[in-house]
């Protein structure tokens, strides 16, 4: 019934060289903008709970600091062409790809997280380096329009940079929910200050070096350290538009504070995805996909399934497949790419996920496959777990577990199917399985979630760059990705020139006159369809 262990072989395990090496950490470190008497919390992997990093801490005061610095790089930055900036980008491309096997065993021991999932963040990030870089200008530069005035008046729209933008970034996909949104912000002309969670830090320092390294100049990038409420809240008062990815919870408190400063704010919440498999659907593809979109990231994925809708005409064919392929994953603790699911990023994560699958079974629910922690292989590790019958009154049934855990429901309709994958207040992402594409995109249609992918997994949609990414209802406000995701780092203003003749031409009729006059004007374009204003 359970999951396999991958036994590794004592002599090349690489879990015996799990502490990095302590001048690289102080190296990375040394990025940070901290004080000379700055507190230091030490992190653990979570692939063997033993210690990883000694992070010195940010204070408020810090926080200001950096702030300052960046307001002080960002106009340099700002003056340079799109194109300029651009370059960076592309170079950061090429160097994140040559030096990958660094992150990847950074990502690994800060996370847990297999190295396949690593892998997927640095592919992820370079697809959109090259995406901004080459689309980006374009979508950065000015637009014209008709005026209000035919040939005599023109508008121009152009795009300002915010000026500092924050970014607060959880620590689940580390590397691309802070340098994916902080690529756009650069790309846009502003500066950045950015606070990873603690857990995750060295990846934020390692990238920040390498921003550097692929020529960003100096004080554009600030990085600081330090809890969520203190830091990550001093840093939203002193930004001009605030980017934060984690939890609807403090997704709410972030964008209460944002709304008393008048800021902007891009909030990336969470999510109770669901999957609808139809009666006509391709079983054998639909159970491959949905093992990666429900287990990927040991689950730890916003935008992972954890609600399986199945028409009770292919249910039990479909679970018996989908059972067997989750039996049959291997949990990993190894640097390599030899696992399919790794640890859990922290004991919290353990408690919680532990917490909803004992509490779903005493409200009935039954285990169809996992369903146990695995300290044998490290402290965090849980198994890939599917649960049949959870009730409303289970935890799991309506709210978030963020873990390696699937509740199947049975439906007879599409109608059925639909209200229950929209049942809630979140509307992040799901899947619809269908051998037939019209019925798919119509269903696709009907769901309420920012991304809808027909017949694949997360990755149709997470990884094609033009399209928005974002959650509705609870799961948050603003896209990345993208158009959208470029200009929410933006302030439009509009510069309109009036040549020849001004407006008061019009007004030198007196106003009684006037308004006839433009009343005629106003029907007439409707009749005629004259393309005006
Ligand atoms: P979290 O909300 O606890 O923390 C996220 C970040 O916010 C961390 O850096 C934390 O230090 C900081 N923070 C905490 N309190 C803060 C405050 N009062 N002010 C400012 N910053 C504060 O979330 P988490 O547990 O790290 O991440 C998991 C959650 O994130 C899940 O709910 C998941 O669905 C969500 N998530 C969403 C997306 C998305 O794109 N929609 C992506 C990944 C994760």
């Amino acid at each position: 019934m359970s999951p396999e262990r991958i036994v590794a072989d004592p002599e090349s395990d690489p879990t015996a060289t799990w502490a990095l090496d302590p001048g690289r950490v102080r190296g990375l470190t040394s990025r940070a903008v901290v004080g000379d008497d700055a507190v230091h919390v030490t992190t653990v992997t979570p692939l063997s709970g033993a210690p990883l990093a000694a992070l010195p801490q940010s204070t408020p005061r810090d926080v200001v600091r950096a702030v300052a610095q960046a307001r002080a790089a960002q106009p340099g930055w700002a003056a340079r062409t799109p194109r300029h900036r651009a370059a960076v980008l592309l170079r950061l491309h090429d160097l994140l790809l040559d030096r990958q096997s660094e992150i990847l065993d950074i990502v690994q021991l800060e996370t847990g997280k297999t190295r396949l999932s690593a892998y997927e963040e640095v592919a992820d990030i370079a697809l959109n380096c090259r995406w901004l870089a080459r689309r980006g200008p374009r979508i950065l530069s000015d637009r014209t329009y008709r005026g209000i005035v035919p040939v005599l008046t023109q508008v121009t729209q152009v795009q300002h940079p915010k000026g500092v933008v924050g970014v607060i970034a959880p620590w689940n996909f580390p590397l691309v929910l802070s340098l994916g949104d902080i690529m756009p912000a650069l790309l846009a002309g502003n500066a950045v200050v950015v606070k990873p969670d603690n857990q995750t830090a060295l990846t934020m320092l390692w990238a920040a070096d390498l921003l550097a390294a692929a020529g960003l100049p100096d004080g554009v990038l600030q990085v600081v350290l330090g809890d969520g409420p203190g830091v990550g809240g001093a840093v939203v008062d002193a930004v001009d538009h605030i980017c934060f990815t984690g939890s609807t919870p403090t997704g709410r408190v972030v964008g209460r504070q944002a709304g008393e400063r008048l800021i902007s704010a891009s909030l990336e919440l969470g999510g109770k995805n669901g999957a609808y498999v139809a009666d006509d659907a391709d079983l054998d593809r639909a159970a491959e996909a949905l093992v990666r979109d429900c287990f990927n990231n040991t689950g730890q994925q916003c935008i992972g399934i954890e609600r399986l809708v199945l028409h009770e005409a292919v249910a039990e064919a479909f679970l018996d497949r989908f059972v067997d392929r989750v039996r049959r994953l291997r949990l990993s603790a190894g640097l390599d790419f030899s696992g399919d699911i790794g640890a859990l990023t922290s004991a919290a994560q353990l408690a919680k996920i532990t917490a909803h699958v004992e509490n779903a079974v005493e409200h009935g629910a039954v285990v169809l496959a996992g369903g146990r922690p695995r300290p044998d292989i490290g402290p965090w590790f849980f198994e890939p777990t599917v649960l049949d019958r959870v009730t409303p009154e289970a935890a799991c049934y309506a709210g978030e577990t963020f873990g390696p855990v699937v509740s199947v429901y049975r439906v007879s309709s599409d109608a059925e199917a639909l209200a229950l994958v929209n049942e809630g207040d979140m509307g992040l992402n799901a899947a619809v399985w269908t051998s037939n594409l019209h019925r798919g995109r119509r269903l696709a249609r009907q769901v309420v979630a920012g991304t809808v992918s027909v017949n694949e997994a997360y990755l149709t949609t997470w990884g094609s760059s033009a399209a928005p990414m974002g959650g509705r209802r609870a799961s948050g406000v603003g896209r990345r990705h993208g158009r959208e995701g470029i200009l929410r780092f933006t302030e439009s203003q509009s510069v309109a020139v009036q040549r020849v003749m001004g407006m008061g031409v019009l007004y030198g009729q007196g106003p009684e006159r006037f308004a006839k006059t433009f009343t005629v004007l106003l029907k007439a374009a409707r009749a005629t369809r004259f393309p005006w204003p």
